[in-house]
């Protein structure tokens, strides 16, 4: 278990124990990379930090997305500390509650803002600033996370599908930026697992219960197998893999009818 030994990551996402980028920081950290965490606004920061410290090499930060004096010291810290960064994993994403409940066409100016800002926005403001630790590193790997709502509609996700349409969009337009200097951007298209941020889609659970019964496996995935997939393509495995979106998902998307 060694793919990321000496490697440092950033994980973006972390909100408690059930959290996909949690479990990426269980795999990476099992690879031998040294991780900083950060968490969003000081209500989570305890989840983070009690889980933190059940990992060796693990700094904690904050880090809200939205706040670019915060994203600024983040990577300032991170310089300082570790001189460089290998890999980077994004999993921020909100959308307001009503938003992911009412008609589509309901959407406000201002949550249609925020989701986007937070979900979309924040993978090119966190990519703008980790590129040139990445570039001092020879080169850098860059994994966020998305949906098939992107591309298809599912009910109530809303403004979340189009956050993930521009999150996907700028994966391959940041893979193309910055493919010259080595550092790869990829997105992981998860199939849905019961989290914080998937409790604000109402009628999850049926959601569920659609890929039980009809992806080719017959089930849902893990938190464990998408982390699977995020050090394939974060490792050495992935070296030639970029502006990608690799589905995770049980097969579902191959459906039809
Ligand atoms: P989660 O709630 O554990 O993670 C979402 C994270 O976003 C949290 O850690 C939260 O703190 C963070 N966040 C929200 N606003 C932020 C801000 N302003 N600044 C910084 N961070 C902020 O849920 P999750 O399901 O693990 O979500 C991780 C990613 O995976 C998200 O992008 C989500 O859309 C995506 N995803 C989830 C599923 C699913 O079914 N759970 C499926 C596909 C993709």
């Amino acid at each position: 278990m060694t793919q990321l030994t000496s490697k440092v990551g950033l994980i973006v996402g972390v909100a408690n124990k059930r959290s996909i980028a949690w479990a990426i920081a269980q795999a990476a950290s099992a690879e031998g990379a040294s991780l900083i965490l950060t968490y969003a606004g000081e209500r989570l920061e305890e989840n983070v930090r009690e889980l933190a410290a059940t990992l060796p090499n693990v700094t904690v930060l904050p880090c809200d997305v939205t706040d670019d004096v915060q994203i600024d010291a983040l990577f300032e810290n991170i310089q300082t500390q570790h001189g460089g960064l290998d890999f980077m994993v994004h999993g921020a994403a909100y959308a307001l509650r009503e938003d992911l409940a009412a008609p589509f066409s309901q959407t406000s100016r201002e949550g249609f803002r925020i989701a986007l800002e937070v979900s979309a926005y924040s993978l090119v403001a966190l990519t703008r600033r980790a590129a040139p630790l990445m570039a001092a590193r020879g080169g850098g790997s860059i994994v966020t996370l998305t949906y098939l709502g992107s591309d298809r509609v599912f009910t109530n996700y809303n403004v979340m599908g189009v956050a993930k349409a521009a999150l996907e969009a700028s994966v391959r337009y940041l893979a193309s930026d910055l493919g010259p200097q080595g550092i790869r951007v990829n997105a992981i298209s998860a199939g849905p697992i019961k989290t914080l941020a998937a409790s604000g889609v109402s009628g999850f659970s049926s959601i569920l219960q659609t890929y039980r019964d009809r992806a080719p496996l017959r089930r849902t995935v893990d938190t464990s197998e998408v982390a699977a997939a995020a050090i394939f393509l974060l490792g050495p495995a992935g070296r030639g893999i970029t502006a990608e979106v690799l589905m995770v998902d049980a097969g579902f998307h191959a459906m039809g009818v």
